[in-house]
């Protein structure tokens, strides 16, 4: 038998929860955001599920080699560009767009003939971080249309915060005191911007972490926005024991039992990326039933509190989070946030592919 940890990919709630863009920004374009592996779901469910997106965005050329192989054929746009003039090359065999953020990818598309490549403009609004400073797009607009090997132009820029209200205002002033008046296409808001600034939409939105399922906001829940989990980590008991009062639990004993507690004990650690850090009380589902974890995560396995399930025996499915357990609760347990534990999802955990 093979060991019992699962990562679901629900490929229906990939697209229930792309619907909830639309309906969230109708009339703009969507960039779809599958970096980083489709945040931990794969490609070949972000190709599957996201499939009306109007273009996918990524920043890595291995994967988007592998978009093309995996059948699509809309727009794929490179986040942060080309890392080497011999990333241009790729980008025009596989009609890629390509953000455009600093001088020396300039200087890469003016040595290049051939097709050209579309570019988005990536101006610094405040988050200082990637971009040229918004004061010097007339200029960057002009030399890019000097440019032959450069096609249609688009400007873009990313928020560092958007997830406060008014949070947003200042780096919106200074993107639009440049870019106003020019034909050019625009795009600004990630999924927070998309849910909370509305004059943020433009032309192109691009969503990442609301088509997964969970919340870009601290204080409202994915289930509050209408979204659904696309991802759910499933296990199983490997063993069932009863501790002692006194008694402790995993490594370090930092469960200590105060009365007789039944314990199971889940084939899921951190070395299939559940957080480590994530201290005893962090919920997870047995049998259907919410419990807590109890002590140490450790590399492999995982402890939880039998107490709420007594019916539960060795082979009882787990579910670490998904439908029945928020990711963004296991993530605030461990001081980070649902991105963080999508992503980290470890290459050992098979992905399953559901369509229902
Ligand atoms: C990752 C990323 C996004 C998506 O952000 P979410 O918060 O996941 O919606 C949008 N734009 C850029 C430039 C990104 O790098």
């Amino acid at each position: 038998m093979s060991r019992p940890v699962i990562a679901r990919i629900h490929l229906d709630a990939l697209a229930a929860n792309l619907a909830c863009v639309r309906r969230a920004a109708p009339g703009t374009r969507i960039w779809a955001v599958v970096k980083a592996n489709a945040y931990g779901h794969g490609l070949q469910a972000a190709c599957a599920g996201l499939a009306d997106a109007d273009g996918l965005a990524l920043i890595e050329f291995d994967q988007a080699v592998r978009l093309r192989a995996l059948g699509w054929q809309g727009p794929i746009l490179m986040l942060e560009g080309a890392f080497d003039a011999a990333d241009l090359r790729t980008a025009r065999e596989l009609r890629l767009s390509l953000v455009v953020h600093e001088p020396g990818q300039i200087e890469w598309l003016r040595h290049e003939d051939g097709a050209p490549l579309d570019v988005w403009v990536k101006l610094n609004t405040g988050m200082n971080r990637l971009g040229f400073a918004a004061e010097d797009w007339p200029r960057l607009l002009a030399d890019l249309r000097a440019i032959p090997g450069v096609g249609a132009i688009g400007v873009m820029s990313h928020f560092a915060d958007a997830e406060t209200p008014g949070g947003a205002d200042e780096a919106i002033g200074r993107f639009d005191a440049v870019v106003r008046g020019h034909e050019v296409a625009q795009s600004l808001a990630n999924s927070a911007a998309i849910l909370g600034v509305p004059r943020a939409h433009r032309d192109w939105v691009r969503p990442g972490i609301m088509l997964y399922g969970a919340s870009p906001f601290a204080d409202r829940s994915a289930a509050d926005l209408g979204l659904r989990a696309a991802m759910s980590l499933h296990s199983a008991l490997i063993a069932v024991r009863t501790v002692r009062a006194g008694e402790g639990v995993g490594y370090g004993a930092l469960f200590v039992a105060d009365a007789p507690t039944r314990v199971g004990i889940v084939a899921c650690g951190y070395a299939d990326g559940y957080p480590r850090i994530a201290p005893t009380g962090t919920p997870i589902a047995v049998d259907g039933i919410r419990t807590r974890t109890l002590g140490r995560v450790s590399m492999d396995m995982i402890a939880v509190d039998l107490g709420p399930v007594p019916q539960a025996r060795v082979g009882s499915p787990v579910e670490l989070w998904g439908a029945s357990i928020d990711i963004d609760e296991v993530a605030r347990c461990a001081g980070t946030i649902g991105y963080e534990l999508m992503c980290g999802l470890a290459p050992r955990v098979p992905l399953q592919l559901l369509t229902g």
